[in-house]
């Protein structure tokens, strides 16, 4: 298409300056009527006259009804050669026809060809078409130059920036560790392929499913997934791509997504990432956004103008619902919320086991063990994880990845980057204290967690670190384990204060306060964990969504925010007494910990244990379950 236009283009030009001297001249009927006889000297009337006269004119060709005539004279001053010249007569004259009888002369009239005229007439007209013509590949080539001056036109037109997918490649089996998620959605899968069992009995099949959950969980995954086992095409295309700089833009591509979904149903459309459009409407600072709540309109009337029979199923991901319009979450629209959270154990084990498929595995490796290190982690993190491990397995130049890297692969996703071990210094010291302090409480406290490792290797932000294990989705979780950890988590800073004196104290122990105050704060104001009693004053602290959680922030009067604040002031202090009792106590075992810890950078849990219970009784921790 594209060279097409062009080559059209670079030829009218030159045909446009032929077509316009054809016009000019070569065309134009007298010139054609004259054909071969053309002469190209004129003779005045006048002078013809005084050559009839004289007898020197031989022929008279009369032209064009007998406006023109070519004639043929003798010219005595040239040897009597004979010239042929063109006269023009004023009009047909009979009186001019009887002298030339008269004189004998041999004359003779010719008719306008009418081959002639069409010529004409292509002549006169070629010229204007070729001008509009070219003018019309010169307007459409400069609008399709992108930012060329006639894009400004063209804004309204959306460009298809969704892409349609037939096939994803994705299946289930790619997906673990979401089965209620996996199980709904595998419900869509059948709505797709066989409708009429739905249909038959009256059911109507939902037109949206909102996949809801943090990031990395495989909410994209999924719906990649129920196209893949559907063998539907897929249009996928993300919230963002929707809000655009003119207003309407945004609507204009909803109606076209809807609209190529409609020739192509059955067909399933995924808006990713839909809290970019879905926002609640009229909400947030300086009031509601145009262009925004245009398109969500267009989405809500869209949603609402087929029949869920149609054979479209629109499928939308975000990771908060909260702000979402509540119109788009009623019945009708997105009927059915399936949540995607992070995985358990089992899900974890069942998702390594998907991204190990295709990695090289020493067989010491138990997968299981890997899925019991990492609580929390999201199907994406365990993919990092496992690619972070053959990484570093490559830059060793094994042949297969063992425990040692996944390990270290663990800590760098967990903690950020190893750093460069620090030199030994009074500084390098403290943080051994302040670390042996928060490791030593963990361990001497029943409700901790066990010391999994203790480093003075510094990772991401921390100059050392203590790893606990992860206990694992025990859910509930008790009065005196909320203590614990905040005694341990201050155990840092007791430590440093009880060796190194109050006016040696460093900003080190910053991150540690912060958690703490966070978690003696929940314990008064959500648990009812306090001398305030059972009372829930707060809800749970996410990120205020202004302008509708704004109104209701304040639930409690000024008195009970000072008797709030006096309650986590004994909490905290409480612990932090109780954090320096148990450091001077064990002074003797945490200076023999610390040099230990200088000389070998790393102590693990085992080896810590063994030494504090050579001085002290360690309490037994079984259910928590050792890393291999
Ligand atoms: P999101 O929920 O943010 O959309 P994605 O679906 O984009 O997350 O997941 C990113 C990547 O993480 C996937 O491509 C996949 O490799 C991996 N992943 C996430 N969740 C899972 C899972 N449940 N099973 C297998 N792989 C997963
Ligand atoms: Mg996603
Ligand atoms: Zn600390």
């Amino acid at each position: 298409m594209k060279i097409s236009w062009r080559t059209i283009l670079l030829w009218s030009l030159p045909a446009l300056v032929i077509g316009f001297f054809f016009w000019q001249g070569a065309f134009s009927p007298t010139a054609v009527n004259m054909g071969s006889n053309t002469a190209s000297t004129r003779m005045s009337y006048g002078r013809f006259l005084d050559y009839l006269e004289a007898g020197r004119v031989t022929t008279v060709d009369l032209y064009d009804g007998g406006r023109i005539a070519i004639v043929e004279a003798v010219a005595p001053e040239l040897d009597n050669r004979v010239q042929r010249l063109r006269v023009d007569l004023p009009g047909n004259s009979p009186d001019l026809i009887s002298r030339l009888r008269e004189a004998n002369i041999n004359f003779d009239s010719h008719p306008i060809r009418n081959e002639g005229a069409i010529w004409g007439l292509l002549g006169n007209l070629i010229f204007p078409v070729l001008l509009i013509v070219s003018l019309f590949f010169l307007f459409r080539r400069s609008s399709n130059v992108p930012g060329g001056p006639g894009q400004a036109m063209n804004f309204g037109k959306s460009k298809a920036r969704f892409s349609m997918e037939a096939k994803t490649g994705v299946m289930f089996d790619d997906v673990a560790g979401v089965d209620e998620a996996k199980e709904e959605l595998q419900e869509v899968v059948t709505f797709l392929k066989k409708p009429e069992r739905f249909t038959a009995v009256g059911a109507r099949i939902p037109k949206g499913v909102l996949l809801v959950g943090p990031p990395g969980t495989g909410k994209t995954l999924l719906a990649k997934a129920i196209a893949g086992e559907a063998g539907v095409p897929f249009f996928s295309i993300s919230g963002s791509e929707f809000v655009e700089m003119f207003v309407g833009v945004g609507a204009s591509r909803v109606r076209d997504l809807f609209k190529k979904a409609k020739e192509n149903a059955p067909c399933i459309i995924f808006i990713d990432e839909i809290d970019a459009v879905g926002r609640q409407r009229g909400a947030g600072i300086g009031g509601g956004n145009d262009e925004r709540e245009q398109t969500l309109n267009q989405l809500l009337t869209e949603m609402d103008g087929f029949e869920g029979n149609t054979g479209i199923i629109i499928i939308a991901a975000t990771n908060r619902p909260d702000v979402l319009d509540s119109a788009l979450l009623r019945p009708g629209r997105f009927d059915r919320q399936v949540t995607v959270d992070a995985p358990d154990v089992k899900g974890r084990l069942s998702i390594l086991e998907i991204h190990a498929r295709n990695k090289k595995l020493s067989d010491e490796i138990s997968l299981e063990a890997i899925a019991r290190r990492t609580p929390g982690f999201t199907g994406a993190d365990l993919a990092n994880l496992l690619n972070e491990a053959a990484i570093l397995t490559a830059r060793r130049r094994k042949e297969a990845i063992t425990m040692l890297e996944i390990n270290d692969a663990v800590d760098r996703v967990v903690a950020g980057m190893e750093g460069t071990p620090l030199m030994d210094s009074k500084s390098k010291r403290l943080i051994g204290y302040h670390e042996v302090g928060h490791a030593l409480i963990g361990t001497l406290i029943q409700e901790h967690a066990p010391v999994q490792k203790v480093t003075l290797l510094p990772r991401g932000q921390a100059r050392g670190l203590t790893w606990f294990m992860p206990n694992e989705e025990q859910g509930l979780i008790s009065r005196a384990q909320i203590l614990a950890r905040i005694t341990a988590a201050i155990g840092g800073r007791a430590a440093e204060k009880v060796i190194f004196g109050d006016a040696e104290v460093t900003t080190g122990a910053g991150n540690d306060l912060q958690q703490v105050t966070s978690m003696a704060r929940q314990m008064v104001t959500r648990y009812g964990m306090s001398d305030l009693g059972p009372l829930s004053l707060e809800t749970q602290q996410s990120e205020v969504f202004l302008g509708r959680d704004l109104m209701t922030r304040s639930e409690y009067s000024d008195e009970i925010a000072s008797r709030i604040d006096a309650q986590v002031r004994t909490i905290i202090e409480h612990c932090y007494e109780h954090a320096c009792q148990m450091i001077q106590d064990n002074r003797i075992v945490i200076d023999r910990l610390v040099d230990l810890l200088i000389e070998k950078e790393t102590i693990d849990g085992d080896e810590f244990r063994q030494i504090v219970s050579e001085y002290t009784n360690v309490p037994e921790k079984e259910r928590y379950v050792p890393i291999v």
